[in-house]
């Protein structure tokens, strides 16, 4: 790698490193969405006359280094050179130490465009954009050139030491990983072919979408090979995503497994961890575990800036040293991240964010990359990184990421607001209370609704009305909150936030979303923008990485998440032979039980008898899942009556993480009983109780979300979109629920267990279509005995393929 591909720097990335200074603050200013930003640089440039110059791409060698960027703007007959920020509320508000970075990012263009072309001098604006009011304010300075070429080279030493020691970092890194074995003696069955199929994707640039079974150590076959394809395809980062804590947890693990961390990480490192098979000398790979704000906040409650928090006064100030202590640790899970920011009194959340921009492994949660204003995304954006992606527990993307680009607006917020509210807010909140009541009556929600069930209507198009009040009101709470940042009440920002999300998505709404209107009662509405199909705001994230493999243990059919996730044509699917023999899983059909909503009634009977029947024959733990709360303790209080010997122990509505470690520790092995648990919840997937912990399970439910006007408007709109509306809304989602609570019983190859499946629709041709193929289901042909395709549909020959 020659010296100048090495030692390259974008001016913004040198700017935030050099010429930041004093407190942190996020005061509350809500910044511009990214899509305001670009709309503000596009107006101003639209407002300069001809001959203006837009983003002008300056580069040069200052200090051996090579630094580039785009300047926003250059006026050649004024010579004069714009940066343009877009800005919400007072200027006046800005932090001194901000406005500096603008100057010293203003200042590197300038000295850039000097050099290029061969300028004595040049004028340098700050150009200020009022996002509200489309008001501009204009500061500027004349500077010369040899001043400014002084500047930048003043900055580039002080990045140099660190930019070579990142290029040394880098060497070493990918030395390493060159040699990187895998730390067993051998593969488990299976993780080979997951492990030669991610390598595979990292290698040719694509995307892989990876069914696996339980068992077979997906997160150590996917991450592995990853990082073995660092050095070899020029991957600058790897991302390991997860839906839930947990699966991060299995990440780091994996990780200290194949060395990273040294002993720090080894401290740490849980069971079954085994020994390094080819990597003594240790991995030099900077691992930064990402937490949300929440759970990394040493200070809940108080506002991230200097006056209010004592972490955030002075935190660029002692960033450097924290940043250096930081990569020299290598190991930045939470605990380790958090005791490095201890020791150098800054904030562990921002620190993180910070570090983000320095580690090679990342593992944090799918919204770091998926969101609308996701930091990883942003950063490999800003940088043009080369990132590898992993996602784990894949199965859940599309829901994750229909919240993600969904929002609601709730009208008792309002109403709670209006009557705290400063009288300077009263006009716009009248307004938009107003707008309200003309919703609910246009919409025919005034007197309708049927008792004890909400209202609702899917509108025919977004009422524009009421989105035009809410930028009002947005734009005056922003404003008003700017001049009084003391009035900052959680009423004001609770309205503030939900305001600016539905405003921000309401710009981009179109087939991929409806809009809906329930009410709960008088003065008790709830407008929603609801995604139906992300795959239009991430098909955009899949292009940015250079690879991703999404994996999970019920990932079938592949063309549903193609489909609704946006993935790239070529996308490769892949699905893992299963370890398991069909001898060692029982599967038995219920099928003269009906668990339609109707029929609940006539179903205890017959599924209490089911469950005493089962526990009898062979005594052990069982789990039993059910559509909903209602209907499990309807069964759960009939088998306790009718078995009052039989131990059974039930999920309750938001448990808390001791209840729910509480409910798990129930399933002791050599004990008999049976935990009642709601099919698609905390119990029915991601949880792992392997041998007699667990024997078998019954399966009360399709797992088909409700049948209701939502759900019918989401079937109407995936038919008219893709063909297959029945399947996309109700089959597909509601038979994933049903293989992964299914799959608790066999977690591998020593396990034997029942599965009960109870409804007649399992007796279906399109239903039992969809459950995996190794399940020898009663009336379908003799298993051979041997491994098969696990969990997926059964649809053959298309392992390794690209999809069509
Ligand atoms: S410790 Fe908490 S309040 Fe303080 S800056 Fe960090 S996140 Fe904000």
């Amino acid at each position: 790698m020659s010296e100048a591909r090495r030692l390259r720097v974008a001016v913004r990335t040198l700017c935030d490193f050099t010429a930041r200074e004093g407190d942190l603050d996020h005061r509350f200013t809500p910044a511009p969405s990214a899509e305001e930003g670009i709309a503000g640089h596009a107006e101003v440039a639209r407002r300069r006359g001809e001959g203006y110059e837009r983003e002008v791409a300056l580069s040069g060698v200052i200090e051996g280094l090579r630094v580039s960027g785009r300047a926003d703007g250059y006026d050649p007959t004024a010579n004069c050179l714009e940066e343009v920020k877009t800005h919400r509320g007072s200027l006046e508000r800005m932090a001194d130490n901000q406005r500096a970075l603008h100057w010293a990012q203003a200042k590197a263009y300038g000295a850039l465009l000097c050099a290029e072309r061969s300028l004595p001098s040049v004028t340098l604006a700050l150009v200020y954009l009022d996002i509200a009011s489309g008001r501009e304010t204009r500061l500027e300075q004349v500077h010369q050139a040899a001043e400014l070429d002084a500047f930048l080279a003043e900055q580039c030493r002080r990045y140099r030491a660190w930019a070579e020691q990142e290029a040394v970092h880098r060497e070493r890194r990918d030395g390493v990983l060159k040699r990187l074995a895998f730390p067993h003696a051998d593969f488990r069955p299976g993780q080979r072919t997951l492990a030669e199929g991610a390598y595979k994707a990292a290698a040719t640039g694509r995307c892989l979408l990876a069914q696996a079974p339980t068992g077979i150590g997906k997160t150590l076959g996917t991450l592995f090979p990853l990082l073995a394809a660092m050095p070899r395809h020029g991957l600058d980062r790897v991302f390991f995503l997860t839906m839930k804590t947990p699966g991060r947890a299995l990440a780091l693990d994996a990780l200290r497994q194949l060395g990273a961390g040294g002993e720090q990480a080894e401290a740490g490192a849980g069971q079954g961890t085994g020994g390094r098979a080819g990597t003594s000398e240790g991995l030099p790979l900077r691992v930064l575990e990402l937490t949300a704000r929440e759970k990394a906040c040493e200070y809940p409650g108080r506002a991230c800036h200097g006056e209010a928090c004592p972490l955030a006064a002075g935190f660029y100030d002692r960033l450097p040293a924290a940043r250096q202590a930081a990569v020299e640790a290598g190991w930045l899970d939470r605990e380790a991240l958090r005791e490095v920011a201890r020791e150098h009194a800054v904030c562990p959340y921002y620190l993180g964010q910070e570090l983000a921009r320095w580690c090679d492994a990342v593992v944090g949660d799918v919204n770091h990359w998926f969101d609308a204003r996701a930091l990883l995304h942003g950063l490999a954006k800003a940088n043009r990184w080369r990132v590898g992606l992993l996602v784990d527990e894949a199965h859940n993307l599309v829901a994750r990421t229909r919240g993600m680009y969904s929002a609601e607006l709730d009208q008792r917020r309002l109403a709670r607001l209006r009557r705290t509210a400063p009288p300077a807010l009263s006009r716009p909140l009248a307004r938009l209370a107003r707008r309200w009541q003309a919703l609910v009556r246009e919409a025919g929600l005034a007197e309708e609704g049927v008792p004890g069930r909400p209202a609702y209507r899917v509108l025919e198009a977004l009422p524009v009305g009421m989105v035009a009040a809410l930028q009002g009101a947005a734009s005056a709470i922003t404003d008003y909150l700017g001049e009084h940042p003391e009035g900052a009440s959680p009423e004001l920002q609770e309205l503030l936030f939900e305001a600016l999300a539905f405003t921000r998505l309401a710009e981009s709404f179109g087939d991929h979303s409806l809009c809906d209107l329930t009410r709960h009662g008088r003065g008790r509405a709830v407008l929603g923008l609801r995604n139906l199909v992300p795959a239009d705001f991430l098909a955009p994230r899949f292009q940015a990485a250079h690879a991703a493999v999404l994996f999970s243990a019920t990932l079938a059919p592949a063309a549903y998440h193609r489909d609704l996730l946006g993935l790239p044509a070529d996308c490769v699917w892949q699905s893992v032979a299963a370890p398991f023999a069909a001898a060692q899983l029982e599967v038995r059909l219920r099928t003269d039980i009906s668990t339609r909503l109707r029929d609940r009634e006539a179903s205890l009977a017959p599924i209490v008898a089911e469950l005493a029947g089962q526990i009898s024959r062979r005594p052990g733990n069982y789990l039993a899942f059910f559509s909903s709360f209602a209907y499990l303790e309807r069964v759960r209080a009939a088998f306790a009556e009718a078995h009052p010997t039989i131990p059974v122990w039930a999920q309750r509505r938001g448990m808390a993480e001791a209840e729910r470690d509480a409910f798990l520790a129930r399933f002791t092995p050599g004990e008999r009983g049976i935990g009642f648990a709601v099919l698609g919840g905390a119990f029915a997937e991601g949880i792992d109780l392997p041998g007699e912990r667990l024997i078998g399970a019954f399966i009360a439910t399709l797992g088909l979300p409700p049948f209701d006007d939502f759900n019918e408007a989401l079937k109407k709109r995936l038919q008219a979109r893709f063909g297959c509306g029945d399947d996309y809304a109700y089959r597909v989602p509601g038979l994933i629920k049903v293989v992964q609570a299914a799959g608790r019983v066999i977690r591998g190859p020593e396990d034997r267990g029942t599965v009960v499946l109870m409804d007649d629709r399992f007796a279906r041709r399109e239903v039992r279509a969809r459950l995996p193929e190794w399940w020898q289901l009663p009336g379908t042909p003799g298993d051979a005995g041997g491994p098969s395709d696990t969990t997926g549909p059964r649809e053959r020959g298309r392992t390794g393929r690209v999809m069509s």
